[in-house]
């Protein structure tokens, strides 16, 4: 019989780690899978999608940067967490043959945090940096954790305000201007949801932003952390997180969602550190 079919969809796509990261999963449970990186220009993502999951039999794709907008509107459904998000990180082919758009991002990034990190984000004050795809999925994530309060600071002001509109609870989410940020106090965790990082572009934030003993963390992993999580030590944070282990939980709740096997992350989150580093 054919291995079961997965891919991921993103572009550039050829240094991905996912297909890594689930072959390693799949190992622990002696599943055969055939796990693809598709590169995939905006103009072509539809159709290549269309092709994998009606043509080739593709049962689960994960998608990054730039599609997952697109990833969310084609879909024919889609969870409470894709929905709040408007984005989705994992489409999978139901047996009726249609497509459902799931979002992982936002409670990856949380369980990261708390599980592998052993912060509780209950009654912090938390600073969200961005208000793209990634920022708002984690925004309702840090929100569902208990965040005592969250504010998003995007450098369009309008995203921001749109997603402090949607969680709709302005006495614990709310927002401020990029130009302000070195008079809006300190916060406990500072999250950097930009893409600045990996555009090659610094924040050039001010230090008082990091409370004493605050937690930094930044979406981004590699190269494209080292300037944000620079500055939070630079700044005093007493622990300074990428997001390679955001990843590996993503990673990880595709898989669950896919084979209906929790795979354990540790082991293959110590040795990516290891091939990171
Ligand atoms: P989007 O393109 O949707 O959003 C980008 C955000 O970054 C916007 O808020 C944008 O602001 C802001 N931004 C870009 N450049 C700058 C700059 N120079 N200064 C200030 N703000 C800037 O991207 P995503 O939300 O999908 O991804 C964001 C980051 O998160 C990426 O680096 C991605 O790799 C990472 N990520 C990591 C994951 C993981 O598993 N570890 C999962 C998902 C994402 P504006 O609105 O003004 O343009």
């Amino acid at each position: 019989s054919h291995p079961l079919q997965f891919a991921v969809f993103g572009h550039p796509i050829a240094h991905s780690v996912s297909p890594q990261i689930h072959q390693a999963f799949a190992q622990q449970f002696g599943i055969a899978l055939d796990y693809r990186a598709i590169d995939a220009a905006p103009d072509a993502f539809v159709d290549a999608i269309g092709h994998f999951f009606h043509e080739e039999q593709g049962r689960g794709a994960n998608v990054t940067m730039p599609h997952k907008a697109a990833a969310f509107a084609l879909a024919d459904e889609r969870t409470p967490a894709a929905a709040r998000a408007g984005t989705a990180n994992v489409l999978t082919r139901l047996p009726n043959g249609r497509l459902s758009a799931h979002n992982t991002d936002g409670a990856a990034m949380v369980r990261d945090l708390t599980d592998r990190h052993g912060l509780d984000l209950r009654g912090h004050d938390a600073l969200l940096l961005g208000a793209g795809g990634a920022a708002c999925a984690v925004a309702w994530s840090l929100i569902d954790a208990g965040v005592q309060t969250l504010t998003i600071v995007n450098r369009s002001p309008e995203s921001a305000d749109a997603l402090a509109d949607a969680i709709g609870e302005p006495a614990r989410a709310r927002t401020r201007y990029w130009e302000d940020l070195a008079g809006i106090g300190s916060f406990d965790l500072i999250v950097n949801a930009t893409s600045a990082g990996t555009l090659g572009h610094a924040l050039n934030l001010p230090f008082s932003l990091a409370a004493s003993r605050a937690t930094c963390y930044d979406l981004g992993y590699g190269k494209s952390a080292f300037g944000f999580l620079a500055w939070a030590r630079v700044a005093g944070a007493r622990y300074a997180y990428d997001g390679l282990g955001m990843l590996v939980e993503q990673a990880a709740d595709a898989f669950e969602l896919w084979h209906g096997r929790r795979p354990d992350t540790e082991p293959v989150y110590q040795s990516l550190c290891v091939q990171m580093a």
